[in-house]
């Protein structure tokens, strides 16, 4: 809330946004990764985290972005990966 996300503030600018940090942060989520060097990292590679800064991830978030912080994040040349559940039925 109050320094926004240091690995996407330039595109989701939450800092200091209550509405937007309500609209693209998710409470729901299992399993916790530290990295402590993204770059040097496997398993941050494998996470796709290996840009990210330093810090503890969630490995599996539960919730959707609104449509039009999708084209915004398509538009600033972020590719949004959602978590695809491979044992889903459907
Ligand atoms: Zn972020």
């Amino acid at each position: 809330m109050r320094d926004g996300c240091p690995n996407c503030e330039n595109v989701l600018q939450l800092r200091g946004n209550n509405d937007a940090i309500q609209e693209c942060t998710s409470q729901v989520f299992e399993g916790l990764i530290s990295v402590r060097d993204p770059a040097a990292s496997w398993v941050a590679r494998w996470q796709r985290l290996d840009n990210y800064v330093a810090g503890t991830y969630a490995t599996k978030v539960t919730g959707s972005l609104p449509e039009y912080i999708i084209s915004s994040l398509e538009d600033s040349g972020v590719k949004y990966v959602p978590y695809i559940d491979i044992f889903r039925a459907d």
